[in-house]
């Protein structure tokens, strides 16, 4: 627990899966004076008061960020450029402007014209979660041993960027600036091509003839149940992943395409030894992940 606060008044905008465990690590540390709260869904805010989050719970963005001197938006990506409409004429001088959203160069164009000079603005993206949405699916442990990548854009007051990574740092994760456009080429080739590519295999299963269909459910080896729980995951959120790192991921798209039609070429014509690589190769990442306490 913090002698002082690290922020006097931070307003949570959005508390979902990843507010609602900030909310989480933010009380547990005592790392806010007061927690403001604001989201667009009644049956979340009731769930935020249920579960004690914060100290206010409001529909109303700027109500919430009124007095706050940290902002973290942690909706959905395609409500960023709403969100900062909302609070940009409430907006403290000095205050800090975070956010959560996966895909950087799209929070900096939706949010980055809200900013009122002498607000500092210091994106984010912890790279941390689960297949599950809501405030009840939130806990303080998520950002443990993860990576929060911060990409301020240049010339960001330094001050502002170190609170954040004291901010991350007290929620158990480690820190790394990078540029917005790095960090999406990155995420669309880590998180971003994994689900589409989840998304597409169960989609496939679920188009089969409905008595196969109940075989792929009875008899679902390990392989088609890992993509199964990635593919639970919030159909919004990874729709405007999808829509807003649409160059970085169909690159991505198009390098699988050439990598799968390697492999087809490899099964067709019986090249065992080129199967057998690949194989190696991906088990020795596995096995990297493993080491960097990743997986
Ligand atoms: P979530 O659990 O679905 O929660 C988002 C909350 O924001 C919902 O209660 C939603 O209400 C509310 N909301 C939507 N529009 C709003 C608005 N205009 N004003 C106020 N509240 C609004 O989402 P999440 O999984 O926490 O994800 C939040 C952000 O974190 C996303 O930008 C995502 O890219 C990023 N992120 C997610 C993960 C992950 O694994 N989930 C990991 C890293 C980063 P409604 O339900 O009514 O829309």
């Amino acid at each position: 627990m913090a002698d002082q606060p690290l922020f006097e008044r931070v307003a949570l905008i959005g508390i979902g899966l990843i507010g609602s465990s900030l909310a989480r690590v933010l009380k547990r540390d005592g790392l806010a004076g007061r927690i403001a709260i604001a989201d667009a869904s009644a049956e979340a805010r009731a769930a935020a008061v249920r579960l004690g989050l914060g100290d206010s719970v409001t529909q109303s963005v700027a109500e919430a960020v009124t007095g706050a001197d940290l902002v973290m938006v942690c909706t959905p990506m395609g409500a960023f450029a709403a969100v900062g409409e909302a609070m940009a004429p409430a907006l403290a001088r000095g205050a800090i402007v975070s956010d959560v959203g996966s895909v950087k160069q799209a929070a900096i164009r939706d949010l980055g014209p809200s900013i009122p000079e002498g607000v500092h603005f210091v994106p984010g993206h912890p790279i941390a979660g689960t297949e599950h949405s809501g405030p009840e699916a939130g806990f303080a442990e998520l950002f443990q041993g993860r990576w929060c990548v911060l990409t301020p854009p240049a010339g960001t007051d330094r001050r502002a960027v170190e609170k954040m990574i004291a901010l991350w740092s007290a929620a158990g994760s480690m820190t790394e600036e990078m540029d917005a456009n790095h960090h999406d080429q990155v995420l669309a080739i880590t998180s971003h091509l994994p689900h589409l590519i989840a998304f597409t295999i169960v989609g496939t299963a679920t188009d089969l003839e409905s008595h196969l269909q109940q075989e792929v459910i009875k008899f679902s080896a390990s392989g088609f149940r890992d993509f199964t729980r990635i593919a639970a995951s919030d159909p919004v959120m990874w729709r405007d992943i999808f829509l807003n790192n649409r160059e970085a991921l169909l690159e991505s798209c198009a390098r699988l395409s050439e990598d799968l039609a390697q492999l087809q070429r490899a099964i067709r014509w019986g090249e065992g030894d080129k199967i057998e690589n690949l194989i190696r190769r991906t088990r020795e990442i596995r096995r990297k992940l493993i080491d960097a306490k990743q997986a």
